[in-house]
């Protein structure tokens, strides 16, 4: 396993703080895009289509990014993000 994300860019996309649901969109050094979902049983990972996989090269739905979701999230500070940006009335 070869391929080491690298995030260059975070956005906070999406923020429910009654529900603790959070989406983060995160561009890679690479090109890709991929957007983080936060919830109080985990963070799950999505690759958006804009580009094809880094890893398996498809540019269609695939699963790769759940190796790297541990890698990609450590890269993103959701607290900082959180900070960053007034909470939704
Ligand atoms: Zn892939």
């Amino acid at each position: 396993m070869s391929y080491r994300p690298v995030v260059t860019n975070v956005k906070l996309a999406e923020r429910n703080d009654s529900t603790q649901l959070y989406q983060v969109v995160v561009k890679l050094k690479d090109g890709g895009e991929c957007r983080l979902f936060y919830s109080p049983e985990g963070t799950k990972i999505n690759r958006l289509q804009t580009t094809p996989c880094p890893v398996c090269r498809r540019d269609y739905y695939c699963n790769c990014m759940d190796k790297f979701i541990e890698e990609i999230s450590g890269q993103v500070d959701l607290e900082e993000l959180k900070a960053a940006e007034p909470a939704a009335k």
